[in-house]
């Protein structure tokens, strides 16, 4: 189906009242380049029904569009709900319900509906290099629903991240590794009785699934959350630099500044601030950390 370039000026301008356009009108109030015909057509093709989708059901309690920083491009982000972990900060307090508990925040959703939400924006994914990306939570810990998300993702060539704490079993990665192609992987703390402490759990696993990780070229983007006080103190950032430095084959380093977003959240939910009210990092303070890190060799930039 060809679209003549004045019925796409039309619908760029939200002006087209076609039925069978109209879906992409939503879709197209942030885009500023030019968008090909292809990318038309193949968003109509789309968005019809698919019956080939499972019909499997996970929870989820979000789907972020046009996320910036969850990935390369312009990326849809969908927050599985669970996590093994607990930590201080959490800023999503309410991945951590139990999966199957329902609520407001806690939707039971089928592999079609997330692949068609995702299947919306796929003109701003060709335009950006971007795609879908899979957080939470842990996302792994709904390894089927994952699972069916990334096969479908990638029988449909749309660019896959999966955000994870790496906390799951190495089997669970090996499996996903060549389905998904970024793996944004957290590390917090490299001392074991802090990471105890802060997260509920042993960072040993975690430590051992990134390195087996890294020996994929091109596959792994670590992820450091600077927690105040907690991971973006001297001796720890000194430790990750050093543990970093021992792997390979990372694509680059996020670092990734502490922001407010989540205790406004934690009043919400009505659910204790354990690490109190904190002060988001200065300038001069980042600087220095990025430093450190640009000591390593590998790309470093700041995310949030
Ligand atoms: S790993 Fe992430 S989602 Fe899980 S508790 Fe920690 S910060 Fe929250």
């Amino acid at each position: 189906m060809e679209i003549p370039n004045y019925q796409r000026s039309l619908i760029q301008k939200k002006q087209c009242f076609s039925p069978e356009l109209e879906p992409l009108t939503c879709n197209l109030k942030q885009t500023t380049k030019p968008l090909n015909n292809n990318s038309f057509i193949y968003y109509l093709k789309t968005t019809k029904k698919d019956p080939s989708l499972g019909m499997m059901k996970g929870n989820i309690f979000d789907i972020k569009k046009f996320a910036i920083h969850d990935g390369p491009g312009i990326r849809t982000t969908v927050f599985l709900t669970g996590c093994p972990l607990d930590c201080w900060w959490c800023h999503n307090p309410e991945s951590l319900r139990k999966v199957n508990s329902s609520n407001e925040t806690n939707k039971e959703v089928s592999v079609e509906y997330v692949i068609q939400e995702i299947e919306k924006d796929i003109i701003f994914y060709d335009e950006s290099g971007g795609g879908a990306t899979f957080s939470g939570g842990e996302p792994l810990v709904q390894f089927d629903f994952l699972y069916e998300l990334l096969k479908n993702c990638k029988r449909k060539n749309i660019h896959t991240c999966i955000d994870t704490s790496g906390y799951a079993p190495f089997e669970k990665f090996e499996k996903i590794v060549n389905l998904a192609d970024i793996i944004l992987f957290d590390i917090k703390l490299i001392d074991d009785e802090l990471h105890k402490k802060y997260t509920g759990v042993s960072n040993k696993l975690i430590l051992e699934n990134l390195k087996k990780l890294t020996e994929h070229k091109n596959k792994v983007i670590v992820r450091v959350p600077l927690i105040p006080n907690v991971t973006d103190t001297k001796v720890n950032l000194d430790k990750l630099v050093k543990y970093i430095s021992s792997l390979k084959n990372i694509i680059k380093v996020d670092l990734l500044p502490y922001n407010k977003i989540g205790e406004a959240k934690y009043n919400r939910f009505d659910q204790e601030l354990r690490l109190g009210k904190l002060e988001i990092q200065s300038e001069d303070k980042l600087e220095e950390i990025k430093s450190n890190f640009d000591s390593l060799g590998i790309e470093t930039s700041f995310r949030g």
